[in-house]
Parts: C-alpha cells; structure tokens; sequence
C-alpha cells in the first residue's frame, strides 16, 4: 500500500508518548526503591561553598564544579547583591532586544581582554553557547570533526548544524588525520571541536597535537574551555595557555557555571567573524540574556581570576593531596591529579554500593551511569575545591579508606 494510507496506518499496539515516559518512571520506581537516586539527590541545605544537608545530615561536597569556590566569595556575593538591590532579579529580553545592558557589554570586554582576543560574545549558559557557535560556524555540505568524549551540548550543536559529523578517538591525533585523509569535505569547511579538562574522566586535551592536524588542513579549530578556565596555564586562561597552543585554537568557548560560579557562556576569538555570529546564533537571539546580579559576580569573579594565583594554587594542593590519598589506598584514578578525578568502577550496582556508602559517611561524590558515560563506564567522579581545607580533604580520604575495605 502506498500514500496517504499507508502514513495512517499504525502497528496494531502503540504506546503514546505520555505513557512510554510513564512506563519509564515506573521502571526507575521500581529501580530506587528504598535507595538514594544518584541523579536526584536533593541539597535540603547549603552551609557554605563545600558543605551541604542532604538526608538531616551535614555533608562534605566532593562534586561540585566549584573549583575555586567563587560562588562563596564575598566580593562576589557582594556585587551580585548590589545589582538585584539596583537592577532587579532578570532582564526579561534578549540582548537584541531590551535586554542588552552596559554590564553585558562590559563583561563581553573584559572577558574578551582575559583571553586577549578581539572579540567575544557571552550566552546564557555554557550549553547555549555551544549550540550558538557551532550551529552558526557550520551548515549542510560542511564537515565537523570532534572528539569522541566531548560534551553533550558540543554533539546535540553538531547534529543542530546539519553538517557531517564525524567522531575520532578520544585525544587521537592520528585518528584525527585519518579523518581528513578520507574527508571529501575541504579542509577549510571543516570544524575540529576538542575540550580543554575532559570533566568525566578528568584528562586534559592533547591540543598541541589536534592543532598541528588542524592547521596542516586549514580548518577550524573550537576548544571547549568550560573546565580549564581559572585552573590552567599561568593566567588561568585554561588548557590551551597550559600547553602554550593558545595561537592554534581560532575559538574559545566556556562557561561561568564552574570555576567563576554563577552561570552564562562565552566564545571568545580574533576574527571578526565573531562579531557576526552572534547574529547568526539562535541561542544567542531568542532567550532573555543572563540576570544582571549573574553578570556583576561573573564581572568580579573574573577580576579575582585575573589578578590572583592564590585560589588557583590552593586548588593544586588539594586535588595533590586527595590524589595522592586515595592513590596509596589503592584506589586507580583515571588520570593524574586535576580538579576533578574519575574511579571505574566494574557495574552499576557495585558503583551505587560504594557512592552510598561515601554518602553515609557524610561525603558527596557523583556517581556516573550509563549512557551518561563514554564507553558504557561506571564511574565515580569527585571534584575538588580551593575552599576545600586539608581536613576536609583528610575526611575525604577516611572516607574512601573505608570503602576500599569492601571493594
Ligand atoms: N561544556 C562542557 C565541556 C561542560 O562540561 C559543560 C557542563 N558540564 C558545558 C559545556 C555546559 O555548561 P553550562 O553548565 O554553563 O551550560
């Protein structure tokens, strides 16, 4: 049978779209009875940046993205507070619309000034300008290469794109050439999209060998700064400035949700295409721009990342001594020590079994499940902050010690 009968026609059982997600919460149900949800832990309390109340009980905070504890920090608190007394809780517009204020612009400025490049374009989070930029740099008939462990928001802006995309290896350079050798896509229409600090497992970008294939073809080069930013290189400029690539990378993107402590993302780059894809960004043209209170404590954040070491170096010694801690109980973490760290563990039930018991013992790490997860893994992952004190870090320890008995 063919046309307009054949589109009605259906399989003689069809479950609706409400009740396929019904089934599926009943299932989960079933799944968490009488346990904690990994994904859906509730924070009753928040005491400061690195202690919360989950279940009545006071709580070390080891999962995070605070890692220089910016959130907390008084001069940023204060300029976020002034500006709800002085502007309100929300711009409700767009910033083409009436929603562009001098505080945007001047964060554009000094975000832009940071990185020191000419141009840059903030968004309302790191995930939006992800889907901004990509979406507005590449189209159908054009190709986008990226690392095969990049975040969601850099896949779902590729597939947004219409563009072929095309994953290699995990920090794989050679795979990477490989791609462009059997490309029929020119180099030049080509987008090869890598992370700085890879925050499931931890690991760093090989950028300085992406680059050289990138540069090799003329293509484009995205690198995702979202968890480098404040931690890495000598200014805190991120993974690019650590490895001395900054040249070779054509755009910068990241995000204020971790180390700066509030929320929002930028692209930050030299050409002046920059100063027309904001335009071309759907992201960018048709969601209210972020709150001003957000942008006063981005503003000062930033400031604090520009002109001191000190947080940054106090989050190098922590992440040292909970590396080096659970390294001697025997513990394999992914990759050497960062502001974030990663345990395989072998299935799920075993990973909910060691997690809880973390929980019990009044530590809060991310449990990392499947199809979250590259490659089907099961994962604990912890993430350390500058306001983290060594006690806390020695608790930390004491509590993994336990939980390695019962490995
Ligand atoms: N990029 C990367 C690499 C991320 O890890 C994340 C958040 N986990 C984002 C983008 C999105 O950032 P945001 O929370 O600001 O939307």
């Amino acid at each position: 049978m063919s046309g307009p009968a054949a589109a009605r026609e259906q399989p003689a059982f069809v479950l609706g779209l409400m009740a396929r997600a019904e089934a599926f919460a009943t299932s989960l149900d079933r799944l968490l009875e009488g346990r904690d949800n990994p994904l859906g832990i509730v924070i009753d309390d928040t005491i400061d940046c690195v202690h919360a109340v989950i279940k009545g009980r006071n709580t070390l905070m080891f999962g995070t993205n605070s890692y220089l504890g910016l959130n907390f920090h008084p001069d940023c608190v204060r300029a976020a507070s002034e500006a709800v007394q002085r502007f309100g809780t929300g711009s409700t517009a767009s910033r083409v619309a009436a929603g562009n204020h001098r505080l945007h612009v001047e964060l554009e400025a000094e975000i832009a000034a940071f990185h020191g490049r000419d141009n840059a374009t903030i968004f309302s989070t790191g995930f939006m300008a992800n889907l901004g930029i990509i979406t507005a740099l590449a189209r159908k008939g054009d190709a986008i290469f990226l690392d095969a462990h990049c975040h969601a928001s850099i896949f779902d802006a590729c597939r947004l794109s219409g563009a072929q995309i095309v994953t290699f290896r995990h920090n794989d350079a050679s795979d990477l050439q490989r791609l462009f050798t059997e490309s029929t896509v020119a180099g030049p229409q080509t987008l090869v999209i890598a992370e700085g600090l890879y925050s499931v497992h931890g690991d760093i970008g090989d950028l300085a060998n992406l680059a050289a294939v990138v540069k090799q073809h003329g293509a484009v080069f995205v690198v995702d700064e979202a968890h480098g930013l404040g931690i890495y290189g000598q200014h805190g400029r991120g993974v690019a400035e650590h490895l001395g690539v900054e040249d070779a990378v054509d755009v910068i993107v990241g995000t204020f949700s971790k180390s700066v402590g509030v929320i929002g993302g930028y692209a930050v780059g030299n050409s002046a295409a920059l100063r027309a894809l904001r335009f071309m960004a759907r992201p960018y043209l048709y969601t209210a721009s972020l709150p001003l209170p957000i942008v006063a404590a981005a503003r000062e954040a930033l400031r604090l990342i520009a002109t001191g070491t000190e947080l940054r170096e106090r989050l190098w010694r922590n992440a040292r001594m909970l590396h080096q801690g659970l390294t001697a109980l025997g513990w394999d973490i992914y990759a050497p020590a960062g502001p974030v760290g990663s345990i395989g563990l072998p299935g799920v039930s075993k990973g909910r079994q060691i997690w809880q018991d973390l929980l019990a013992r009044g530590v809060y790490v991310n449990l990392l499940v499947p199809p979250g997860t590259p490659n089907g893994e099961v994962m604990l992952r912890f993430s350390v902050s500058a306001a983290h004190r060594p006690e806390h870090i020695e608790t930390a320890i004491a509590a993994f010690e336990r939980a390695s008995r019962d490995r």
